[in-house]
């Protein structure tokens, strides 16, 4: 009896977790949400680990939903990337997060997160550079956080589009970096410009031993091949401290700040360079 409970939830274990809502019922909500604009676009602030100034800001998209309230992104994108709708959403983040970086006046880097399937898409650089062009956002000035399940998924394909992406200047970061399904493979099959810890080897930073040794290999392996090493999920000055110690290049996370619209982000930028 309990291998069939185990059995039917299983089965269920990728739909998201809302009450009375079933992931047919989102992803149909999540279409019509683009048309409502209900998506928006939020930013969070990356400080180079040794001076706190400014590296670059990441895009996170943000679901306003009508009658349940804000929709965190991990209970949508991976529905949308079940579908085409992930094409759109890709699409809406760019446009809006480089416009609105364009009207105010902000010349920090961008990072976007692309999803494994926006990289198999065989128009997604012409669609990404069209949107620049109309945005006027400059190339370089773009960073896109792909994950390791990109090359799990189409190695070729990964590959081919990410030689593109970084011809014309893009920079590209490997989102998640230690919890893929094989990081030395990554590093060997692909070019790129820097990483990103994941969150879980971060925050066991100040406790476990194990973690900080792990961090300081994947750092000190990172700048063996010259790549720069951005740590996520930094939620205290004691962690950002351990990582300096560990010269970790950039810091992100709620320690430092959360993430928040660009006119929020404007005013933090601002309130920053005075200090
Ligand atoms: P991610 O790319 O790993 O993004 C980092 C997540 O950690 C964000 O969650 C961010 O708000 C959160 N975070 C930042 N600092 C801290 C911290 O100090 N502590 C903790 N516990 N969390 C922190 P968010 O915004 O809910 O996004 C979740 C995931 O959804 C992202 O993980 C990314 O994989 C995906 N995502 C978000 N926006 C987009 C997007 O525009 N496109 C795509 N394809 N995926 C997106
Ligand atoms: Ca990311
Ligand atoms: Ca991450
Ligand atoms: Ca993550």
């Amino acid at each position: 009896k309990a291998k069939r409970t185990r059995a039917a939830f299983s089965l269920h274990a990728d739909c998201v977790d809302l009450p009375q809502h079933g992931r047919a019922n989102l992803l149909g909500d999540l279409s019509q949400a683009l048309e409502r604009h209900e998506l928006h676009v939020n930013f969070q602030p990356q400080l180079h680990t040794h001076d706190g100034t400014v590296d670059a800001v990441e895009a996170l998209v943000r679901w306003d939903h009508p009658e349940y309230g804000r929709i965190p992104p991990d209970e949508f994108i991976g529905l949308a990337e079940q579908t085409d709708l992930i094409r759109p959403i890709t699409d809406m983040v760019l446009r809006s997060a480089t416009q609105g970086l364009m009207a105010g006046g902000l010349t920090t880097r961008l990072a976007v997160n692309v999803a494994p399937r926006s990289l198999e898409d065989p128009m997604f650089t012409d669609r990404l550079f069209e949107i620049l062009a109309e945005t006027r956002f400059p190339p370089s000035q773009l960073e896109l956080e792909i994950t390791e399940r990109a090359l799990a998924r189409n190695a070729e394909r990964t590959r081919y589009t990410v030689g593109k992406l970084r011809a014309q200047g893009v920079r590209i970061s490997i989102d998640d970096f230690g919890v893929g399904y094989s990081s030395y493979q990554t590093l060997r099959m692909l070019d790129v410009d820097r990483v990103k810890i994941d969150r879980e080897f971060v925050q066991g930073l100040l406790t476990s031993d194990r973690d900080r040794k792990i961090v300081a290999s994947l750092i000190g392996l990172a700048h063996e091949l010259d790549l720069d090493v951005v740590a996520e999920g930094v939620e205290s000055q004691m962690v950002w401290h351990a990582l300096r110690e560990l010269d970790c290049d950039v810091v992100q996370g709620y320690g430092i700040a959360v993430p928040m619209t660009y006119i929020e982000l404007r005013t933090w930028l601002s309130d920053l360079a005075e200090l």
